[in-house]
């Protein structure tokens, strides 16, 4: 490893002992940036890995909020604005209760490289708060939302800072937030959030971007290996957005999800989450508070309490899309025993780093990396971002056509950088050279700060 990125790592790893994650997703970009490092001498000079690893800001806010009962609750809230050397910062707000400051600055780390791959002008931010959505009433939500925005509201905006969803985070949040800033701030800014509803500037194919982007991206790994999507049998973890999109999106091309796991078990529906009944209902399962116990109530299949699915062997594909390090050490192994030949990550950092090292090692896996495969969703957050500012809206077609292009060069842009540096056929490393390199240019012409 380069000499300069082993400093930096050593450094950073002392500086943010107790964050985990971030040291996790930091680590994991610089010792995959290594071979850049070494072609260009004048990213040490410029100090170009130490600036790359600090947010350029983090706000750390109270958000108080009262629920049904009138009991008054305190939680934090954060936003992180990483990067902006490309655009506006852009990221998600996730609610959940294990948010720290931890995952927000690995999630805003991520989203930087991320952004940058997409070739859109989006910076790297991200959002959320350790309040816990489960099972709280619609009023209990728009309060706790509104108070939120109340905190952020003078540091976000079109060219600033441009908020969306992620967990826990869907149109309706996004619609109480955007309706806290609009009554603040005074104006119709809603090119401030991304994920809204149709009715206020949100974008067609939006709520499906992420899980068809990540099928887009497979659609290109599969081709390079003159292999179809057609006929493929494909397990998923998580039933939240992402999944939906995937599910919707392998129906089309007549591949079968047939696994999908949860924090509850797992379920395997032989004859694949396929119809628009079940599609449906899996994206009414938040909404309504549901479970996997609740699929199986409605459509009578295989449920296994408390299990992950990983190393069933009646598979070829593998799409963790749940949430970060769900599939460590023992998990890679189990999915490498049963012969599953794609790997492809759409969560945010889903894999360990212990597994994800594993999992690299096996000749007969192909690995697609989350910064790359989940992409599609931001990247249609740009485009909502463009509608705004021309005050249009574009048709289904139009968006979904441009998403497929934009996933089809993110693929190409993480098969070139590999190639490029002498990797191979390596996308977890040409997506983060690709992804630092773009972020690194825009740095350098911009000066030192
Ligand atoms: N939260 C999503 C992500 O992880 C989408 C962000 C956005 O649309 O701004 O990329």
């Amino acid at each position: 490893m380069n000499a300069y990125v082993k400093r930096v790592i050593d450094e950073f790893r002392e500086k943010h002992r107790d964050e985990k994650e971030f040291i996790q997703a930091v680590e994991e970009v610089l010792s995959s940036v290594s071979p850049l490092i070494d072609a260009h001498p004048e990213y040490e000079k410029a100090a170009i890995l130490e600036r790359m690893v600090e947010p350029e800001r983090l706000f750390s806010f109270r958000v108080c909020w009262e629920d049904d009962e009138g009991k008054v609750h305190t939680n934090t809230g954060w936003r992180c604005q990483f990067n902006g050397a490309l655009g506006p910062y852009k990221g998600g707000i996730r609610f959940q209760k294990d948010v720290n400051e931890s995952i927000i600055k690995f999630l805003a780390f991520e989203q930087t490289f991320k952004n940058g791959l997409t070739g859109l002008p989006i910076g790297g931010g991200k959002g959320g708060s350790d309040f816990d959505p489960i099972g709280r009433s619609d009023s209990e939500i728009m309060r706790f939302c509104q108070s939120y925005m109340t905190a952020l509201y003078r540091y976000i905006g079109p060219d600033v800072d441009v908020p969306a969803g992620d967990m826990g985070v869907g149109a309706r949040e996004v619609g109480y937030m955007f309706g806290e800033y609009r009554r603040l701030k005074g104006t119709f800014e809603n090119g401030t959030f991304t994920g809204k509803g149709r009715s206020y500037g949100g974008s067609l194919i939006r709520p499906e971007a992420t899980g068809y982007g990540a099928m887009y991206y497979l659609n290109e790994v599969l081709k390079h290996e003159n292999d179809t999507i057609a006929g493929k049998r494909i397990g998923i973890s998580g039933y939240g957005n992402v999944a939906w999109g995937i599910l919707k999106k392998a129906a089309e091309v007549g591949a079968k999800v047939v696994y999908m796991s949860g924090a509850e078990g797992y379920i395997k529906d032989e004859e694949g989450i396929c119809t628009k009944e079940k599609i449906d209902f899996v994206e009414q399962m938040k909404y309504k508070h549901l479970d996997l116990r609740d699929y199986v109530r409605e459509f009578g299949c295989e449920f296994v309490e408390g299990k992950k699915y990983w190393g069933a062997k009646d598979i070829d594909i593998c799409m963790p899309a749940a949430v970060q390090n769900d599939v460590d050490l023992e998990s890679a192994r189990k999915i490498a025993d049963a012969g599953i030949k794609y790997y492809i990550e759409v969560a945010n950092m889903p894999t360990t780093a212990d597994a994800l090292k594993y999992l690299r090692q096996q000749k007969n896996i192909i690995v697609a990396p989350s910064k790359a495969v989940n992409a599609g969703g931001v990247a249609v957050s740009a485009l909502e971002m463009s509608q705004n500012s021309q005050r249009l809206s574009w048709s289904a077609e139009e968006v979904d056509s441009k998403l497929k292009e934009i996933m089809a060069n993110i693929y190409h842009l993480c098969e070139e950088a590999a190639e490029h540096y002498g990797l191979g056929y390596d996308l977890v490393a040409g997506a983060n050279i690709a992804g630092f390199e773009k972020v690194a240019e825009a740095m350098l012409a911009q000066g030192i700060f």
